[in-house]
Formats: structure tokens, sequence, C-alpha cells
């Protein structure tokens, strides 16, 4: 007999977009099960090395954000993007971002002014999802099947019904969900049985990537050490990945227009030039994994009772390392919006803000991403003859391009923008009120209450944070405890809406908060703002669980 699970949600593919809105919807309290071809544990390919502040935040609601800051590179060492002539060669200029062991104190970087609780954090994803899946194989109410892969789905009114395949002997397997999510990566089966296309540029950039045992290159080294070492030279420019902070880096080789494919360029030649090694030098290759750069998106989250998330909905080039981070914001925004309706008080309309607002998002982060890529590509294109010259003419070309690297990648890797910017213009559960929102770009934002940006963080008079004060669901803050809130709280618990109020004292405040009242989401998002409780309380708590249009 085929064996099979009832659960609330089936998601496809345990990466790390999936256990994470595997991990999120759990602890709202519904059932998930996770297929996924890999064994228990087992790490990717190495590919992401930056863990975002705002998906950081999201990891210390759930619990995992201390075990992720203690894995990856060695706790001291530095997390800087130098720029250099060769990884061996002579330093242009560095971008300062503090090692993990400083991370939370450390003053006068280009991002350690940030206003979070969870600065960013510099971790391969062969380090991060084994921590990520201990953690979820630990989460009450989430069932892995691992070295399980998912064949087919049908659905109707009720549910949706999956066929998936034991891949060490144990046949077939079905399982039956309300809702079905496609984390399946970027050749989702998923994606492709709903009939959605991936749209764009199908190749903005071709890398030649080699994953290398080095035991003897940081030894070679003279000065600080850096998590990214870029090497800018006529002859070949490319990127050093520290990941073990010992004897292993990811060398990426990006190809020129004229370079006919991955195979044109000699790989050890240019690995050699990039690190600025003779001959002698001994390393070894553990993996090659040569790639395409796209700028795609998918012109369909979702069909009725199926989703996509993470790279199944959108894949472009790593630029700013949001790749996976802005998949962790898709799962960060569904699974409160799913747990919402499956829990009972958000009507099955409020599913429809996840298209609304993330897919909006997704196409703006994949042109920052792709203009960056050609903006980089042109700078390594443009790199000056004498630039190793140990003349003038050569010191001169080095303080230059060591300006515009600066200026160009401090963007890209304290990329505040991406991170705290973004804003939700179109939703159907906002209550906007006129005011526009504050523009964004890559590195620049403004903290914001005008509803759809982020809640802004601050850090209370206690010396605690603002998000760990407000918990899960929905929190009406409060700035002016003489101000009546009780119609608000009574029209939410009529409709079963979860919501808490939270008198404010901060000293961060006042700057930041003008109204008296704002109702933040629990995915830290504002949801509507005011200096009292509006006329029509119940309209609003209608509108925050997807049933505005029924009144
Ligand atoms: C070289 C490189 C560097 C990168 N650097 C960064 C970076 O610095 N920052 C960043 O944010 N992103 C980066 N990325 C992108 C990042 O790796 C991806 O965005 C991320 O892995 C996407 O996560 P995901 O969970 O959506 O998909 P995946 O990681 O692809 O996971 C999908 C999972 O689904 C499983 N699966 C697939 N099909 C099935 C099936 N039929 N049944 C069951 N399971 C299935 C797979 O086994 C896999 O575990 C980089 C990518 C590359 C290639």
């Amino acid at each position: 007999m085929t064996p099979s699970f009832e659960t609330d949600v089936l998601i496809v593919g345990g990466g790390p977009v999936g256990l994470t809105l595997a991990m999120d919807l759990a602890q709202r309290g519904v059932e998930v099960a996770v297929v996924e071809l890999r064994r228990e544990g087992e790490p990717p390919s190495v590919k992401c090395n930056h863990v975002a502040a705002r998906s950081m935040e999201l990891f210390r609601r759930l619990g995992v954000a201390r075990k992720l800051r203690d894995a990856g590179l060695p706790a001291d060492y530095p997390n800087d993007v130098a720029y250099k002539t060769t990884m061996l060669g002579t330093e242009l200029t560095r971008i300062e971002i503090p090692c993990r062991r400083d991370r939370y104190d450390a003053k006068g970087g280009p991002d350690t002014w940030w206003p979070t609780p969870e600065p960013p954090h510099r971790i391969n994803q062969i380090f991060l999802e084994p921590v990520l899946f201990a953690h979820a194989v630990s989460t009450p109410r989430l069932t892995l099947h691992n070295r399980v892969e998912f064949v087919d789905f049908t659905q109707d009114e009720e549910g949706v019904s999956a066929v998936a395949r034991a891949l060490d002997g144990g046949g077939t397997l079905s399982f039956k969900a309300r809702y079905l999510i496609g984390c399946d990566g970027g050749k989702s089966e998923v994606r492709r049985k709903i009939g959605a296309k991936l749209v764009g540029d199908a190749v903005v950039q071709r890398v030649q990537s080699s994953y290398i045992r080095a035991p003897s290159l940081l030894g070679l080294q003279s000065g600080k050490r850096a998590w990214v070492n870029f090497s800018l030279n006529p002859r070949r420019s490319g990127s050093v990945y520290a990941i073990d902070g010992r004897e292993t880096f990811l060398i990426h080789n990006y190809l020129r227009e004229d370079e006919a494919d991955f195979d044109s360029v000699d790989r050890d030649w240019a690995i050699r030039t990039i690190l600025g090694v003779d001959a002698d030098f001994r390393y070894k290759i553990i993996t090659k994994e040569d790639w395409f750069g796209r700028r795609l998106v998918a012109d369909s989250f979702r069909d009725r009772r199926v989703f996509l998330c993470g790279d199944s909905a959108h894949l472009w080039v790593p630029y700013a390392g949001y790749g996976m981070n802005a998949g962790l914001a898709d799962a960060a925004n569904l699974a409160w919006l799913m747990a919402a309706h499956l829990n009972g008080w958000g009507e099955a309309a409020i599913l429809d803000a996840y298209v609304s607002e993330r897919q909006p998002i997704t196409e703006q982060v994949s042109h920052f991403a792709m203009n960056h890529a050609h903006a980089m590509a042109k700078q390594r294109g443009a790199v000056p003859a004498e630039i190793e010259d140990e003349t003038p003419e050569g010191e001169a070309a080095r303080a230059k391009l060591g300006r515009n690297a600066y200026d160009l990648n401090v963007q890209q890797y304290c990329c505040g923008g991406l991170n705290f910017g973004y804003y939700y213009d179109r939703s159907p559960i906002i209550a906007y009120d006129g005011e526009p929102h504050p523009a964004y770009s890559m590195a620049e934002f403004t903290p914001s209450t005008v509803p759809g940006c982020r809640t802004p963080h601050i850090w209370l008079k206690d010396g605690t944070s603002l998000y760990d004060a407000m918990g899960h669901d929905y929190t009406l803050l409060r700035f002016d405890p003489a101000v009546e809130v009780e119609p608000l709280l009574r029209a939410a618990a009529s409709r079963r809406v979860p919501m808490r109020l939270l008198d404010i004292v901060s000293d961060e405040a006042p700057a930041l908060y003008k109204q008296k009242l704002v109702l933040s989401r629990p995915d830290q998002h504002v949801a509507w703002r005011g200096d009292a409780v509006p006329a029509d309380p119940l309209a609003l708590i209608d509108r925050v669980r997807g049933a505005g249009g029924k009144r």
C-alpha cells in the first residue's frame, strides 16, 4: 500500500528557503511536511556567502540567529572585502566589515550604524544549511522527508494531492495538504507544473567557479585578511571567497564577452593569475561549478493552492548577496499570511497579498543586481595597463581604481536599501494614507512608518530590541499612553486577530515615529498608523485580515 501523509502545508524543497518557511509556519501553529532530494543535513554546493541583516532578523525571531552567528568563518576572521591587483598583490582599497566576534559592537564601518538588532553575517551555504536543518528537525509540527522526490500534484477546492518517490527504494508516497509551496530551486518542477514561465534576461554573465583547497595560501598573504579578495588586473580579474577561513576558497573567474564558453579559458591559468601565484604553487580543486548569471522572474507566483517561493520564483546574478536573501523574505511574507488563514482569522483573500507584495519587489531587486553586474563588468574591463607598475603612473592608477572600486562596491556589500528600504505599495491588506513611500536604492534607505515600509527598528529604554518585544503577531505600538485603543483591540478580538498592545518607551522613537499609533504586522511591516483609533476599527481589522472587500 502507498504510504500516505496528511498535513496543512506541503513544501517541496528543503533548501534555505524551504526550511525557513517550514520553521516559520510550524512556529505559527501550522502542520508542515517538507520533501527534499538530499539526505538529512547534507550540505549543498558552495554558493551563497552572505546572510543579510533582514534575514538575520527573521532567524532571530525563529530562534536560530545565535547558532548561525556562531558558525562559518573563525570568529576573528575579518569580513572585509579587499580589492587588489591579485590576491597576493598590492591592495587598492578595502571595505571594512567586522568579524563575527565584533559584529554586534563594532563602530565606524559602512554598515555598523544600521538600525537593526541583527547585523549581516558572512557564512557559506554549506555551513548555513546544516544549522537550519538541525533547527528544523527540532521544531514541533514540522516533518522532514529526505531522499524523497516530488513528482506531481492535482488540486481542487479542498486541497492538494501530491505524489512523491522515495529515492532509496521506498516506492511511491502520497501527500494530502491544504496548500503546496514550491521551494525547489531554479529548475523547479512545481513551477513547470503550474505553467509559470521565467521571464527576463537569460544570460547576464558567465562565471567559471572553482572551489579549491590551498592550505599554504593564507601563509603567503601579507597584511590583513579579507573575506573576499577581488583581483583587478588586465590579465584576469576575479574574486576569491574565504570559505572555512583556513584552507578552502571559492574562486569566481568572470568570463569576458568575447570568450566563447567556459572551456575556452584555461582554468588553472585563471586561478593562478587571480591568486597571483606561480606554477609551483600547490592547490586542489574540490569542485567546479560553472554558472550563468541571469535576471529572471516567474510570470506567476501562484496557481490557486500552489505557490512558488525563493529561486523557484526568481533567479538573478547574486550581486549584493541577495539571491537567497530575497527568497527568505518571500518565506517570511508567505508564512504569516498562510498561517493567518490556516489558523482561522485570515480570510482566503489574505493570500493574495503574497503575490501583490513580493512579485514587484523581486522584479526591482533583479534589476539592481543586473545593473550592478554590468557596472562591475565595465570596471573589470577597464583596468589600466600600468596598474601593477612600480611607477608614479602605476601608483596613481591604483589610487584611482581603488576609489572607484570602493564607491561602486560598498553599495552591494553594504546594501542597506535591499535590507531595509523596500516597501509594499500595492497590497490589499495595508491601509495606505496617501503619504508617498521614501525612495530606496541598493544601498540607501529612509526608515519610515508610511504603511508598507519595514517597521523602523528602535532600541527600547530598557536596552531591548523593539522586534523582540513585538513577538510573532500584529502589534499595536502606542507612543502616547493617553491614547484610547480599546475599540481597536476589541475589534481585533472579535475577529480573533492576534494583536497585542505595546507601549513604547524609547529615546529613539520621537525621531522616527510621528504618529501616536502604528500597527505593525507579524512580518514587521507597517499595516496602518494614526493619532487615534479609526472611526470604524472593525473596517481596519477586516482589511488587515484579508476581508477588506467583504463590507
Ligand atoms: C555562485 C553562487 C553564489 C551565490 N551567492 C549568493 C549570496 O551571496 N547571497 C545570496 O543571497 N544568494 C546567493 N546565491 C543564490 C543562492 O544560492 C540561492 O538563491 C539559494 O540557494 C536559493 O534557495 P532556495 O531554497 O530557493 O533553492 P535551492 O537552494 O536551490 O534549494 C532547492 C531545494 O529543492 C530540492 N529539490 C529540487 N527539486 C526537488 C524535487 N523534485 N523534490 C524534492 N526536492 C527537490 C533541492 O534538492 C534543493 O535542496 C548564489 C548562487 C550561486 C550560484
